[in-house]
């Protein structure tokens, strides 16, 4: 029987999640799911220093909204309490630290690791050394030959000192990437990496491995920048004489100028991305194709279809170009296909924000309970065209204004002159006003006013872009019918009249 699948998404919990983890998340989660295998969450924490109070809770909420849905690791249950699940536990770094020490003294033992008792100044001299001769930056080794006396006494002595990885200087190290193929560097130039920090805590390095091994990981899914730290890794599983797990690096995420994604060119953070109205399921569509695409025209794809079709010789190796506007394309279309009471509940907020949460005021007809339908139905007008949630309060700002502001020759369509416009909208003015106030529909506008143009021969352009101006005070807009409809006879009555006084 082959081995069991197992990928773990490894965050280290130093504030907001990065797009590029979430892809990470992604493809592990749709490589194990569509291998049948398990997708665990462990949190890696042993960078004390860089620790950021809530992340974590941050993170889970996160994978929980996305729908990646984790076999073992770190949950929140009833959303709030951290607990953890799972055989191969605890999934928390920080509570695994004897562990580690166990491991790290079979390495000094078998005389794969040492103790260094160089001091913060000594390595930064001889940092400062290699900078000028302008030679790689690694440690030189000088701790590399003490005699077990030397190390027993400095350590009776309470010295300080880390615990590094004896990396051979003759030979290759190497290793097959599922990305980026056969990866050979020559051991002379591998760091005698930090395994134990002064502070006690492992370094990713030792953590990493010590536990995709315990934790029986088959894949390990991450990032292109950890492609470099591998190495010291795959001497880390020989020293130990474990298995090597397999290794698959992700292309790098670079803005559409081809730089490093980074914050100073827009947001990098999944909650920026979420706080500004993206759907997570658009979200996570868009990340899919962010180094892997199915060679289709398809652009859509449901999170089951994505298990169904993710494979990881799919993925570059050339960087992923982060483009905003696929993004929005994307999030369109998922908001196109959404149930429009749905749709209204996640709007709201964001109508709030935008100061529209006044209904009542302006609109005193409406009750608590029709509000909500008469909003689904504003919100339907802008259903096709919205991006995301929250330009909503722009877009709709419009049908709440008591008195729209626009300058009047906007209301005029081509060459057409002020009396012209006017004297069609005081056209439109009287037929509408002769419609019964439970008529006005769509359909019946639109209807009434064609039939007026058509008695009167006029353009279709020479009557409903006055209209349409004067209903939403916009350049651009959803039609004049649907708006008429939403805004309801009234109001329209109140636009025209206001419209033709302008012209005036
Ligand atoms: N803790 C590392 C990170 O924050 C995990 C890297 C890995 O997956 O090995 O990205």
């Amino acid at each position: 029987m082959s081995k069991k699948i197992r990928t773990r998404f490894a965050p280290s919990p130093t504030g907001a999640l990065h797009v590029g983890s979430l892809r990470t998340a992604l493809y592990n989660y749709l490589f194990a799911k569509h291998n049948k295998g398990d997708f665990i969450l462990r949190i890696e924490d042993t960078d004390k220093a860089r620790f950021v109070e809530g992340s974590i809770e941050n993170l889970v909420k996160i994978l929980n909204l996305t729908g990646l849905k984790y076999n073992e690791g770190v949950f929140a249950d009833n959303d709030v309490k951290i607990v953890q699940r799972g055989d191969f536990g605890p999934y928390v770094q920080s509570e695994r630290l004897e562990i580690y020490r166990k491991y790290v003294d079979e390495l000094i033992k078998n005389d794969y690791a040492y103790f260094c008792f160089c001091s913060q100044e000594r390595l930064e001299e001889m940092r400062k050394d290699q900078q000028a001769k302008k030679t790689a930056p690694m440690y030189d080794g000088r701790c590399r030959g003490l005699s077990k006396i030397e190390v027993e006494n400095l350590l009776d002595k309470k010295t300080p000192y880390v615990i590094r990885l004896k990396t051979p200087k003759e030979g290759f190290t190497e290793f097959n990437d599922l990305i980026y193929g056969k990866i050979k560097i020559e051991n002379k130039i591998i760091d005698d990496q930090v395994l134990i920090k002064s502070d006690g805590y492992p370094t990713y390095h030792l953590a990493n491995v010590v536990d995709d091994h315990l934790m029986e990981i088959s894949h390990i899914i991450r990032g292109e920048e950890w492609l470099p730290s591998t190495p010291k890794h795959i001497l880390l599983y020989k020293a130990f004489g474990w298995e090597i797990p397999e290794f698959a690096h992700l292309p790098l995420l670079l803005n559409p100028n081809k730089s490093k994604l980074s914050k100073r060119q827009g947001d990098v953070a999944v909650e920026d991305y979420l706080e500004k109205g993206y759907l997570p399921e658009a979200l996570l569509n868009f990340i899919l194709f962010l180094g892997w695409n199915p060679k289709t025209e398809e652009e859509i794809f449901s999170l089951e279809e994505m298990i169904k079709r993710f494979d990881l010789p799919g993925v570059n190796k050339t960087g992923a170009i982060f483009n905003t506007e696929k993004l929005d394309w994307i999030n369109g279309a998922y908001i196109r296909e959404m149930d429009l009471g749905e749709l209204t509940k996640l709007c709201v907020p964001y109508l709030k924000k935008a100061g529209i949460s006044e209904l009542s005021s302006g609109y005193p007809e409406l009750s608590s309970e029709t509000q909500f339908d008469y909003l689904k139905k504003v919100i339907s007008l802008e259903q096709e065209r919205m991006k995301k949630i929250s330009e909503i309060g722009e877009l709709v700002k419009f049908i709440f204004v008591d008195k729209l502001e626009y300058n009047k020759e906007l209301l005029i369509w081509k060459k057409m002159s002020f009396e012209e416009v006017r004297n069609n909208l005081k056209l439109v003015y009287n037929e509408l006003e002769k419609i019964e106030e439970d008529n006005f529909t769509k359909n019946n506008l639109e209807k009434v006013l064609r039939d007026l143009m058509e008695r009167e021969g006029i353009k279709a352009g020479e009557l409903l872009w006055p209209l349409r101006v004067a209903l939403t005070g916009l350049k651009g807009s959803p039609g004049p019918f649907e708006v008429g409809k939403v805004l309801g006879k009234e109001r329209v009555l109140g636009r025209i009249r206001f419209a033709v006084k302008l012209l005036e």
